[in-house]
């Protein structure tokens, strides 16, 4: 008698399909001699409600594949699907709102409005969008971010680690299908560092959101369930839940 192979539970299956997945992607930049393949071939799912980190060196295509996740580069082959839409088959305006509405982007910089308030700056995206603030949703975002007593200051009186928990909350206002984030503690110090990574577990733990992060740092890819390792436009690894050590060991 055979044992019978363990399903690995947190695979996605019918009931529970994968938030995101890349399908045999490729994508080639500049043209003739001067072309660089960032992702070749690859094909990945990221289950919901699960926190992923991105390792790998310098030029790897780390960004680029949070970017073709994000519908902010397009493919020169494959499939990217986001929460059951196929982005390659979006039009612009299409792919514009669905970006404003279904995407919520981190960068490394924090990108906000020096002029407007915190409680204004999580607000804008559904501002642009022109839809309401659900106002349940965000005092539970602004209560897991523990910014509530922040929210009149401007950005300039808060510090590095405030004013990207400030990203993070500009980023789950709209309840993404997916928040990306692209090393976003490479500008913080060590405490902040933690406060921000703490807060991203949070938009898992407590609010169900699904992240993918890019980070250098092997304690930041330590807070994650999941660590893919990518080099030469291609994963070679994916580790669920690995220890500091062996994430040194193939990152
Ligand atoms: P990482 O984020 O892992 O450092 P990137 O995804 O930014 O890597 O880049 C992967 C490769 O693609 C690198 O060789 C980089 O130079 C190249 N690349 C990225 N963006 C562009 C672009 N807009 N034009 C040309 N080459 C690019
Ligand atoms: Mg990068």
């Amino acid at each position: 008698m055979t044992t019978p192979t363990p399903q690995n539970p947190t695979e996605p299956t019918s009931a529970n399909p994968p938030i995101a997945a890349l399908d045999g992607v490729t994508k080639i930049y500049g043209k003739d001699d001067i072309q660089v393949t960032a992702l070749n071939n690859v094909s990945l799912q990221f289950r919901r409600g699960e926190f992923t980190a991105i390792m790998g060196p310098s030029g790897s295509g780390k960004s680029t594949m949070l970017h073709v996740l994000a519908g902010l580069d397009t493919l020169s082959s494959g499939q990217v699907v986001v929460d059951g839409s196929n982005l390659g088959q979006m039009n612009d305006t299409t792919l514009t709102r669905f970006r404003r509405d279904r995407i919520g982007f981190v960068f490394q910089a924090f990108n906000l409005i020096p002029t407007i308030t915190v409680k204004a700056n999580i607000e804008l995206p559904l501002r642009l969008a022109g839809k309401k603030v659900d106002s349940t949703w965000f005092d539970q975002v602004v209560h897991a971010l523990n910014l509530q007593e922040r929210l009149v200051h401007k950005p300039y009186q808060l510090s590095g680690g405030q004013q990207q928990r400030v990203a993070v909350a500009r980023a789950l206002i709209t309840r993404p299908a997916l928040l990306v984030a692209d090393e976003p503690t490479g500008n913080l110090d060590s405490s902040s560092t933690t406060e921000v990574l703490g807060l991203l577990r949070a938009a898992v733990d407590q609010l169900g959101q699904t992240v993918i992060m890019v980070t250098h740092d092997r304690r930041a890819a330590g807070y994650a369930d999941r660590v893919l390792v990518v080099r030469d436009g291609a994963i070679t690894a994916d580790l669920p839940h690995p220890s500091e050590a062996k994430i040194a060991e193939v990152a």
